[in-house]
């Protein structure tokens, strides 16, 4: 039995700025239970879209709560109690702000870029590192990856590459990866996308004088450009047509 007035001190507790001690699931399903004066049945989930949810039945409030909430505030806990006392209120504020909060936490992990640069044709780690060697002497620094884009719209040869400075990362794009498709076009269309990378970020004009030089120095240029013109249909729906 816990004394009168150490159960008042301990709600003065809650409600202060104190930081947060973890509890565990039975210590903070106590906790619940003497906040809001239900008898409460908690379970500890790992589940990411529902983080907090009860409800009412014979036996007690069943309260689903996703981890995180051991660690929190002692303000959250109270409003969590306060929630369950009164649901028509809606989800408290606190109860909100804490679960955003979390899942502004995960972004970065869920962000991350799984790169795909073995295809079923072509390597583009290979050709990125030959290019690489051959034109830059080794200096350019990015990531290389092969698009997830398989969608059958019609998409124009200028881009079946892009370089984004934020990712720092190069997508060639997947239909590149045909044996329809020789090496040296893909192996210059990652060169092509290794100049915009040694471009300051957010460069007005990409392809101005300067860059339309580069790309003219280049010993594949000129069969490059023959191929595309009498490949214009190359993608077209998806199928690759063409290439007499
Ligand atoms: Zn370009």
């Amino acid at each position: 039995l816990i004394p009168p007035q150490k159960n008042n001190q301990l709600l003065l507790d809650f409600t202060s700025q104190t930081p947060p001690v973890a509890l565990d699931e039975a210590g903070l399903q106590a906790l619940l239970a003497r906040l809001s004066g239900l008898v409460v049945r908690l379970t500890i989930t790992d589940n990411r879209t529902r983080m907090a949810s009860f409800a009412r039945k014979e036996d007690g409030m069943h309260l689903r709560l996703h981890r995180q909430f051991l660690e929190a505030d002692r303000a959250v806990i109270a409003a969590v109690a306060n929630w369950m006392k009164k649901p028509k209120a809606g989800v408290p504020q606190e109860v909100k702000a804490f679960v955003s909060s979390i899942q502004t936490a995960d972004k970065p992990v869920r962000r991350r870029t799984i790169l795909y640069p073995f295809g079923q044709v072509h390597n583009l780690r290979t050709i990125y590192e030959q290019v690489n060697a051959r034109f830059f002497g080794g200096k350019v620094s990015t990531k290389i990856t092969f698009g997830k884009d398989t969608s059958r719209q019609r998409v124009r040869i200028r881009r079946l590459g892009s370089f984004s400075h934020s990712l720092n990362l190069i997508t060639i794009h997947p239909l590149m990866d045909n044996p329809r498709v020789p090496e040296w076009v893909v192996a210059f269309t990652v060169y092509h996308e290794m100049l915009h990378a040694l471009q300051p970020a957010g460069h007005k004009r990409p392809h101005d004088a300067v860059f339309r030089k580069a790309e003219r120095i280049h010993p594949d240029y000129k069969r490059v450009m023959e191929w595309r013109k009498k490949n214009v249909g190359l993608v077209n729906g998806g199928r690759v047509t063409g290439g007499r």
